[in-house]
C-alpha cells in the first residue's frame, strides 16, 4: 500500500517538503505519495481530520501558522514538542492515537554539528527571535550545553516569556545589554523573508563568529549578508535544517533514517 504524507499550512506552494521526502521514499524503497495541503484559516482540525480519515495516511508534517494548533490536535507528544508548545510532524501510531513531534530542533543542530562542523559546547550563543521556530529548536540547543544562551526578540516581551519556560538557562536581553562577538548568532526571525534589515549592534559580530539564518535563499540572506559586512565570520543558511528535520520526521513515521548529504547537495543545486 504507498503511504501518504502531506505538508499542511498556509501558505505551501513553495514547500520543498514533497521533493525531500520523495528522494528519502526512494532511498528507502518506501512508495508515497506526498501533498501539499492548504489550511485555510482555523480549519487545521478540520483538514488534518480528514487527510487521517484514510487508511493508508501515515503522517503529516505542519508548517506556519499551524505548529500550535498540532500541538492541540496530537493525542501524545514528544517532550521536544511539549516544551516548544509546537508541533512540526504528526504520526498516526499503530494504536490510530495521533503522536506530536517538533524536529525543528534536532535538524537544527544535526545541520550546525555534522554539516557545517560548528561546536555548540561551551560556546557563547545569540538567538535572535522568538516565534515558533525559536521555541521550537531552545532545549536542543541548551542540551548541547553551551557556555551561554542569549536571546533577543524585537517584542522583548516574548523573548522573556519564551526564557522563563526554560528556567534560568537561557537570559532574555534587550540590544543594548548584549555581549560583542558572539560565537554563534542564529537569526530565528523571519526578518530576511521580507527583506527587512534587523536593528541590532554590528558589535555581536566579530571575526571568526559563525552565523546562521533558519531562512534560506538561492541568494545569500539579507542577515546574511550584514553579518559579513560587520567582520570575517562564516555564515550558512537554513536549508540543511529544512533537511535534517525533514530526516527526522522520516525516521519517526518509517523507522528508518535517511541519508541527507544527497538530498541537501540536490536541494542547494535546484533552488
Ligand atoms: P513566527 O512565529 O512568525 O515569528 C517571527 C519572528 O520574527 C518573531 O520573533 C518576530 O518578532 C521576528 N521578526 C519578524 N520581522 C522582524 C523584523 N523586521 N525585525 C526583527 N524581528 C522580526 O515565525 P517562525 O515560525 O518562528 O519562523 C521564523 C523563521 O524561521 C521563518 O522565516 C521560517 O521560514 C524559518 N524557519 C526555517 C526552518 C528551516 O527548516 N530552515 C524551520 C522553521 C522555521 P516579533 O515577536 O517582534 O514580532
Amino acid at each position: 500500500m504507498t503511504a501518504r504524507l502531506a505538508v499542511l499550512g498556509n501558505p505551501i506552494v513553495h514547500s520543498r517538503s514533497p521533493e525531500i521526502h520523495g528522494l528519502f521514499g526512494e532511498q528507502a524503497g518506501i512508495e508515497l505519495s506526498y501533498e501539499r495541503i492548504l489550511v485555510p484559516d482555523g480549519e487545521f482540525a478540520a483538514v488534518a481530520g480528514e487527510f487521517f480519515a484514510r487508511p493508508e495516511a501515515v503522517g503529516v508534517n505542519v508548517t506556519v501558522p499551524c505548529k500550535a494548533d498540532a500541538w492541540r490536535l496530537a493525542g501524545v507528544t514528544s517532550d521536544n514538542a511539549e516544551k516548544a508548545q509546537a508541533v512540526n510532524t504528526l504520526w498516526r501510531q499503530a494504536d490510530g492515537t495521533l503522536s506530536g513531534h517538533n524536529t525543528d530542533g534536532a535538524g537544527l543542530v544535526a545541520d550546525l554539528i555534522n554539516h557545517l562542523g560548528w561546536q555548540l559546547q561551551d560556546r557563547r550563543i545569540l538567538v535572535l527571535g522568538a516565534g515558533g521556530a525559536v521555541r521550537g529548536v531552545m532545549a536542543n540547543l541548551l542540551a548541547q550545553q553551551p557556555a551561554k544562551l542569549h536571546l533577543w526578540n524585537r517584542t522583548r516581551s516574548r523573548a522573556e516569556a519564551l526564557v522563563s519556560a526554560f528556567g534560568d538557562k537561557a537570559e532574555a536581553l534587550p540590544a543594548d545589554q548584549l555581549e560583542t562577538a558572539y560565537d554563534l548568532v542564529i537569526n530565528g526571525t523571519s526578518a530576511s523573508l521580507s527583506e527587512q534589515q534587523i536593528a541590532l549592534p554590528a558589535s555581536i559580530i566579530g571575526d571568526g563568529s559563525c552565523c546562521y539564518d533558519m531562512v534560506y535563499s538561492a541568494e545569500t540572506t539579507l542577515f546574511n549578508r550584514w553579518c559579513l559586512a560587520q567582520a570575517r565570520c562564516r555564515v550558512a543558511d537554513g536549508l540543511g535544517m529544512l533537511v535534517e528535520q525533514a530526516a527526522v520526521a522520516f525516521e519517526i513515521w518509517f523507522g528508518v533514517r535517511p541519508e541527507t548529504r544527497p538530498v541537501l547537495a540536490h536541494l542547494r543545486k535546484t533552488l
